[in-house]
């Protein structure tokens, strides 16, 4: 066993992979985790034989948890299966006209009457567009370690050519010309806290990654594959902790040393990695000690994303359809311009929201007790900078969604409920400690400066990391995988330099 001691802060899923790469590596590893329970966003909560995901729920990219068993010696197929499905999406506009979102565009028209010729032929450039930028980004980019440096010259060195200074938005609106395919082809940002109007073309290569890659859920739901990292991190020898939650990241002459607990024990450590959101990072645990980090005072500058406020509930009885609805369902609001000013700017809860609506027994039968149903909802809100009284607020809002369910559904909701739960941005904060209730860390990059998440490598602190949604290349399962590999080959790269 190598004799570096290597203290990981949070176990959500950036922790535990950057904790098994380790471990595979020969380090003694301990995560510390605050809760009782491990995986953050990864988290399914099992109530009454309903199963509720917290977060993540569809894998893209599987083949980064292929690479990350095999590093270990494990097969990932011993531990978990994929499902993959399609339509990826069903998206469903005002006037409930529909569109099933495909991983490929020709099943995309095989399968849908909106377009107009002009929309088809648009469908097909976009979708190069889209695989042009994956090209560049994905491999070039998310899968290496990059420096502040690299930061700055990367953008420019390709947006030139792509002509892509434009919002995600504004790019789809030069392509499609009906207002639906416009929103449809322009709303990813808002999947990472976002918004379509000024954050930039990165989210554009998402349809060229389901194109590859297609879209899957794993068999047995999320806890399958958050109970498989957790036995291959033990079985080699990974240490974790629960209720273990660390006040303090200590550093000395820019040098992590280790960390103090909320009890006050210290936990020395030769490197710290933390899998806390980034923003929370800097500013509550390095920030303690009030030295002068540039990496603290660009955290304080960097604006929270929106949050979430999720919504799942067990009914008794099956779901009877007014309009036909696909396992995951991306509702759009009459007028996506009032929605998106709502949740950036005024910071107000929109009456018409843009929501995921989410029917979890469509992709897997075991979501719910036989002869009933589950439901969730996921909607972006403000978060915590914003004067909503949550405390209050959520139940007000959960009584109006059940009121906007009703559109989608003949089945009574209120009379049929077993189970009800929701998260929202007050618990983002408290039981994930995501900055504000920022879901997915920072607002990502604008159109004009689209990098902004930290490098995995501290460029202040020299032997502390961050791995998760605020790091380098960003949130998503896929981009955290990418951000645990890229911390782990700087930190052996560095432990060989100075051997
Ligand atoms: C509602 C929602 C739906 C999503 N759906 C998808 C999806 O379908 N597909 C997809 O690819 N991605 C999805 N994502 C994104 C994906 O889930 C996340 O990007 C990813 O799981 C984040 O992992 P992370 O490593 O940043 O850790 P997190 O999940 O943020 O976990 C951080 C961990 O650190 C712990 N912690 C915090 N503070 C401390 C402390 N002081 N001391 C000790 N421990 C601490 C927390 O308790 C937590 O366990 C979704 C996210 C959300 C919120």
């Amino acid at each position: 066993m190598k004799s570096l001691r290597i203290v990981i802060v949070g176990s959500g899923l950036g922790g535990l992979a950057a904790g098994i790469r380790l471990v595979s590596e020969g380090y003694q590893v301990t995560i510390l985790e605050k809760n009782a329970l491990p995986g953050g966003c990864l988290r399914t909560k099992e109530i009454n034989g309903f199963r509720f995901n917290y977060g993540a729920e569809i894998i893209t990219a599987p083949f980064l948890f292929d690479q990350l068993f095999e590093l270990a010696g494990k097969n990932r197929r011993d531990y978990f299966d994929l499902l993959p499905f399609e339509p990826v999406f069903q998206a469903i506009f005002p006037d409930k006209k529909r569109f099933a979102f495909f991983s490929d565009p020709k099943k995309m028209l095989q399968w849908n009457n909106l377009f107009s010729q002009e929309d088809e032929r648009a469908l097909f450039s976009y979708f190069q567009t889209s695989g042009q930028i994956f090209n560049k980004v994905f491999y070039d980019y998310c899968l290496k370690p990059i420096q502040e440096k690299t930061f700055q010259s990367f953008v420019p060195s390709f947006s030139k050519k792509l002509q892509t200074q434009k919002s995600s938005l504004q790019i789809a609106e030069a392509y499609f010309t009906t207002p639906e395919l416009q929103n449809l082809f322009g709303f990813w940002p808002l999947l990472a806290g976002g918004n379509p109007k000024d954050s930039g073309f990165l989210f554009d290569m998402i349809p060229s990654i389901l194109y590859h890659w297609g879209a899957s859920i794993p068999v047995g739901g999320m806890k399958r594959v958050l109970d498989a990292l957790l036995s291959v991190f033990r079985e080699l020898g990974g240490d974790i902790l629960y209720n273990s939650e660390v006040q303090e990241i200590q550093v000395f002459n820019r040098t992590a040393s280790g960390v103090r607990l909320v009890d006050g024990s210290i936990r020395h450590a030769d490197i710290v990695i933390s899998d806390v959101d980034a923003l929370s990072t800097f500013r509550f645990l390095i920030d303690s000690d009030k030295s002068n980090y540039a990496s603290v005072t660009q955290a304080k500058e960097k604006i929270p994303g929106a949050s979430v406020f999720t919504y799942h509930l067990g009914l008794s009885c099956p779901l009877e359809e007014k309009i036909s609805l696909a396992g995951y369902n991306v509702i759009f609001p009459e007028n996506l311009d009032v929605f998106l000013s709502d949740l950036f700017h005024r910071k107000t809860l929109s009456a018409d929201p843009f929501f995921i609506l989410k029917i979890p027994s469509k992709t897997d039968v075991y979501a719910s007790p036989h002869g009933c149903e589950a439901l969730s909802v996921v909607i972006p809100v403000p978060n915590l900078s914003g004067d909503i009284l949550w405390e209050r607020e959520s139940y007000i809002f959960r009584t109006h969604l059940l009121e906007l369910l009703q559109d989608y559904f003949i089945t009574d909701l209120r009379k049929n409920i077993l189970i009800e739960d929701f998260t929202d941005p007050l618990r983002m904060w408290t039981e994930n400690g995501s900055y504000l209730g920022a879901a997915f860390s920072m607002m990502p990059g604008s159109a004009k400066k689209p990098l902004n998440r930290f490098p995995n490598r501290c460029k202040d602190i020299h032997n502390l990391y961050l791995v998760g949604a605020g790091s380098h290349p960003g949130p998503s399962i896929p981009g955290v995988l990418m951000g645990a590999a890229n911390a782990v080959s700087q930190i052996k790269a560095e432990a060989l330099r100075t051997i």
